[in-house]
């Protein structure tokens, strides 16, 4: 893929990552359980319900990373721990019993904080105790891991548990690097899990990678992204550091001076996307590149990729229920967003509530701009015709200031608009989420803060 520098500085600004439409800061108070209860109800009724996506938040880790961006509890305490994942069978439960049993489960998520923080006996315990309350079907099931904390029985435990594709939290191999954010793990220990992986079976393996981080270099990060190349995993997503020491304080650790100058970012990204396409990877989009014979470069093919919290996925047609804390369930209309402090979480179980704090119900416009953007995030264009008949409207009346948005793109040769279909070049796919952001009403409507927002590159 031939990246233009001058490009991609032009367009890094802040925006959504769009892992929905609209982004969670629009989430409000006045969508809370009672409207998430009657929404399930009223999906339940119609008649053929959508499928099921299942996504549980496991918020702990042992220690801080200081890069981290997640809501984390810091604990040692495994009773705390214990507790929570009572509370989580609680709500897993309730909701449960709300579905119609024939719901069937196509996907299944476990993130966090550090799911693998669970001991293997609570894995394999929380994971069955889902099964008994779920209809699963051939499900695509996928656990978050820390290869740090990975004992000897975690990864068969978790093979037996039903996972059958993992996302190594890998980040880099260089043990400046890795000390300098308080996540110190040897390159040989990397490569062994990774190893290990395979050996028990996985379907597929994912490494998520970081870049932009303190005392990287072009050298030290080569290194990482060869060396991950020859392990071979079959999905990579490689994020961009986002330093916002005003918002998370533990970021404040980390010294301005060892960060990577913009200019070195930037290279360091060219030199991402060349190596891993020169070694085969299929760029997805947003940071995540597969193998060609996966589903996701699959479904990229066949334009039938979907996003959601999770990241990309090929589930286009099921909801997703999220369980514990922060957690952000995904409907057809609405979002909404469990409380995010655990003592709140635990109080609203124990008085029998669904524990939903925010959420959001979806406008007419919302759901037009919601398809146009995850088409153009996913898929790389958008039908200007097939939008029109599925949603009534007169495409170039209703957008006719995200078209005028657009012809920066066009001039520069990152979109083309050819008959009635709006499409990403080669060259404009690493700026996607720029090219969305002209369908964005909040934005536009210049509702968006931009300190909430990472930056695009
Ligand atoms: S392990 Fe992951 S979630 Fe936990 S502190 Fe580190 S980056 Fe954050």
């Amino acid at each position: 893929m031939r990246i233009d520098s001058e490009v991609l500085k032009k367009y890094n600004r802040a925006g959504p990552r769009y892992t929905s439409y609209p982004p969670a800061p629009h989430f409000g108070r006045e969508f809370g359980s009672d409207e998430f209860y009657d929404e399930i109800v009223r999906t339940n009724g119609e008649s053929n319900p959508p499928l099921l996506s299942i996504y549980v938040h496991i918020p702990f880790c042992p220690s801080r990373c200081y890069f981290c961006g997640c809501n984390v509890t810091i604990t040692r305490n495994r009773r705390r721990i214990d507790r929570y994942v009572r509370y989580l069978k609680a709500e897993i439960y309730a909701v449960a019993r709300l579905l119609g049993s024939d719901r069937r489960v196509v996907q299944m998520h476990w993130g966090g904080g550090t799911p693998t923080y669970l001991s293997a006996d609570q894995i394999r315990d929380l994971s069955s105790y889902i099964r008994t309350q779920f209809h699963f079907d051939d499900a695509e099931v996928s656990i978050e891991a820390d290869p740090r904390g990975l004992g000897p029985e975690h990864l068969p435990a978790i093979r037996e548990a039903g996972f059958n594709r993992i996302s190594l939290g890998v980040q880099d191999l260089n043990p400046i690097v890795l000390e300098s954010v308080n996540r110190a793990q040897s390159e040989l220990e990397t490569l062994s899990v990774i190893d290990q992986c395979r050996e028990v079976g996985f379907q597929s393996i994912n490494v998520d990678l970081i870049y932009g981080l303190p005392y990287q270099s072009m050298e030290s990060y080569s290194h990482t992204i060869d060396t991950i190349i020859a392990a071979s995993p079959d999905r990579l997503a490689v994020f961009n550091y986002a330093h916002v020491p005003w918002l998370k304080k533990h970021q404040r650790a980390i010294p301005d001076h060892a960060l990577p100058t913009p200019r070195e970012r930037l290279n360091m990204l060219t030199m991402i996307v060349d190596r891993l396409t020169d070694a085969g990877y299929e760029y997805i989009g947003m940071d995540h590149f597969a193998r060609p014979e996966d589903e996701l470069a699959r479904a990229l093919e066949t334009n039938s990729l979907h996003r959601n919290f999770q990241g990309y996925t090929t589930h286009a047609e099921a909801e997703t229920y999220a369980f514990g804390v922060s957690a952000i369930s995904q409907l057809r209309n609405v979002y909404a967003q469990n409380v995010k402090d655990e003592k709140a979480y635990m109080k609203r179980i124990d008085n029998g509530e669904l524990p939903v704090e925010l959420g959001y119900r979806l406008h007419d416009d919302d759901h037009v701009r919601r398809h146009i953007i995850m088409q153009l995030l996913c898929n790389g264009r958008v039908s200007k015709r097939e939008t029109e008949q599925r949603f009534g409207i007169d495409f170039d009346e209703y957008f006719k200031e995200s078209l005028n948005g657009l012809n920066e793109f066009v001039n520069d040769g990152l979109v083309e608009i050819e008959d009635g279909v709006i499409r990403i070049r080669e060259t404009g796919r690493l700026i996607s989420r720029n090219i969305a952001m002209t369908f964005d009403a909040y934005l536009n409507a210049g509702d968006g803060d931009a300190a909430r927002y990472s930056r695009t590159i």
